[in-house]
């Protein structure tokens, strides 16, 4: 009886230590495992700064995105208009071309007008000068046909000193020798006939007997 309460004995001595021995490891486990939450802590705490700094980092970036989105807008509005600016020089630029083309096509056009200007003007001299030649040419006819109206106006002249001056018809034929005007025979006897006898330039009287031939 007193062996088996000594056994029972050594059976709870043996159970308190096993229990003991369970409670020690119990107690190093959960040392470990408030370790490893304190752990677990700083690392949620770390993980917790690094999640607010990117945050915050993710925020400026956005912040900058949105900044670079809008100078991007303006870059591209830019750029728009600078490609509006460089099409209007290249169209202004075209036109230029054209213009300068058209110019170029306008002062060959001259160059060509000029020229036949230039040869017109020198066709004009030559027939100046032809015409100028023609004139002295003409002059010169001119001249001898003035000359030549001289000699007909002398011709007549002289023509009228030789023809008889009553009837002015036929020439001078006979002498008054008492003035010594000269008539055609013609006039002089119908004087004569009609006795009419007096000289018809000075009116002196003749007879018969004083009118005389002669012989130019
Ligand atoms: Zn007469
Ligand atoms: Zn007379």
């Amino acid at each position: 009886m007193l062996l088996q309460i000594f056994m029972e004995g050594v059976k709870v001595k043996q159970a308190q230590d096993t229990l003991h021995l369970e409670l020690c490891n119990l107690n190093r486990n959960l040392r470990q495992a408030k370790g490893l939450m304190d752990l677990y802590k700083d690392k949620i705490a770390q993980l917790d700064d690094k999640l607010k700094v990117w945050s915050e980092q993710t925020a400026r970036l956005s912040e900058d995105g949105r900044r670079h989105s809008v100078s991007s807008g303006n870059a591209q509005r830019k750029l728009a208009d600078v490609l509006g600016e460089a099409q209007q020089l290249r169209q202004s630029m075209d036109q230029v071309q054209s213009n300068v083309g058209r110019s170029r096509l306008g002062v060959a056009g001259l160059l060509v007008e000029l020229e036949k200007d230039r040869f017109s003007k020198r066709r004009t001299e030559d027939d100046l000068e032809s015409l100028s030649r023609k004139a002295s040419s003409l002059r010169a006819k001119t001249e001898g046909s003035s000359v030549l109206e001289k000699v007909h106006q002398e011709v007549n002249e002289y023509r009228g000193i030789l023809k008889c001056g009553v009837c002015r018809d036929r020439q001078k034929e006979v002498v008054i020798t008492k003035c010594y005007h000269l008539f055609c025979n013609d006039c002089i006897q119908k004087l004569l006939r009609n006795r009419q006898r007096r000289c018809p330039s000075c009116a002196l009287s003749f007879g018969a007997n004083d009118v005389k031939p002669i012989y130019i």
